[in-house]
């Protein structure tokens, strides 16, 4: 799960990370308000989408006069901001932050994550910071110090000197920096944060080192021993159809393809979309609905497929174990009845009740496309796409 920079840097400050002073606004005169009560001139307005680039795109701009407050959270409320990271349709600014202007000296970067081929966590940190960090990994590696930490030693000083010598800090930034990097190591542990990102982290003109901008995600299966973050849920910013199927425990994440799948198994769901692949297409979607899914859920994860505009065929690839194929049939039959489907189905099952499920699938009267294996069914979907 993602949240806004304002949430993260609540966090930030709960672990003594220091972050410039503001609060999140709605409207101009909440803007205006908090720009007054900041009692500073210029003000950083930050549009608060869960997408970075925002600077680049005109998401971030300074307000020098108290007309510019309501001047530039105006031209930014309400916007659909459009990043490198949001997709062409952008995404409709909310809410805005409004935080001091700070004389900035030097921009850095500093993240930490897990790292999955060491099975460790790594702390990353780069003198080239403010920019896309993705473009200096891939243009000036070098510039990116890496420190890996294994989780049962545990974070160690000289682990923390490192970066900072990495970043050439100078001794009273240094002295700033190695607690921080200490309770940024703790935030990620007790938070099963997958990535915290300070992109940039600043040492100002006069003197102090803070989070200008501030990046969370968080492991969505620990979110149940973490209620704070889980309040912290932003429904608009997440795809509508992940979050309907998230209501009823699917396993569903859209893609931009026109062969929508719906299978059982996440391993399963994988092959299939690397068969939609070979057969020419592009999955519009992963859907797993699980090894003991119920007629309902087959029916739910259905509508769901269909309900995304970009289908124009559905591949349904069953291995009936627990979840028995004449559930599955029937589950596929109530949902065609229900929302009417209007792209060609092929559905290809194996397993318990096969024989069953496929009777009832042949005899409910509807458009169903029966495949014989694996290869069959390929080859069907094969000539969709080419349709
Ligand atoms: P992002 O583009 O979505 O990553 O948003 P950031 O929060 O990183 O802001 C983008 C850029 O705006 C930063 O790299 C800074 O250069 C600039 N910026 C943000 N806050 C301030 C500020 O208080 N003072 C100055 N001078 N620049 C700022
Ligand atoms: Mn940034």
């Amino acid at each position: 799960m993602k949240i806004h920079e304002h949430q993260a840097k609540e966090l930030f400050q709960k672990y003594g990370v220091p972050v410039p002073r503001g609060r999140v606004a709605f409207t101009v005169e909440e803007a205006q308000s908090v720009a007054q009560d900041l009692g500073t001139l210029p003000v950083v307005i930050k549009a608060q989408i869960h997408a970075g680039g925002r600077g680049k795109a005109g998401g971030v701009k300074l307000a020098h006069t108290a007309e510019d407050v309501a001047a530039v959270a105006g031209s930014i409320l309400g916007m659909t901001l459009v990043t490198h990271q949001t997709g062409p349709e952008g995404r409709l600014v909310r809410k805005v932050l409004v935080e001091e202007g700070l004389d900035i000296d030097k921009e850095l970067y500093l993240s930490l994550l897990p790292d999955r081929s060491t099975a460790k966590l790594v702390f990353m940190a780069s003198e080239a910071g403010g920019m896309d960090i993705e473009e200096v990994a891939s243009k000036t590696p070098e510039k990116i110090v890496k420190v890996y930490v294994d989780p049962l030693v545990g974070l160690q000083p000289f682990m923390a000197r490192k970066l900072a010598y990495g970043l050439r800090l100078e001794p009273d930034i240094l002295k700033l920096f190695l607690p921080m990097v200490h309770a940024l190591y703790r935030l990620c542990l007790d938070y099963d944060a997958s990535l915290v990102e300070i992109n940039p982290l600043v040492v100002t003109k006069d003197r102090r080192l803070l989070a200008l901008d501030a990046k969370m995600n968080f492991d969505d299966n620990a979110l149940f021993r973490h209620k704070d973050v889980l309040a912290y849920r932003d429904l608009d910013e997440e795809d509508p159809l992940e979050v309907e199927a998230s209501k009823h425990n699917l396993n569903y994440i859209k893609m931009d393809g026109n062969i929508g799948n719906m299978v059982n198994g996440a391993g399963l769901a994988m092959a299939t979309m690397d068969i939609i692949k070979l057969a020419g297409a592009e999955p519009a979607n992963f859907l797993d609905v699980g090894g003991g899914a119920s007629a309902e859920m087959v029916e739910n994860g259905f509508r769901i497929i269909l309900s995304d505009p970009n289908v124009k065929g559905v591949l349904i690839n069953i291995f009936g174990g627990i979840l028995r194929c004449d559930v599955l049939a029937q589950g596929v039959v109530e949902a065609s009845k229900k929302v009417g489907v209007k792209v060609p189905v092929v559905i290809r099952m194996e397993g318990t009740n096969v024989e069953q499920g496929r009777k009832i699938l042949q005899e409910s009267g509807l458009n169903l496309i029966v495949a014989q294996d694996l290869k069959d069914a390929a080859q069907k979907v094969a000539a969709i796409a080419k349709a």
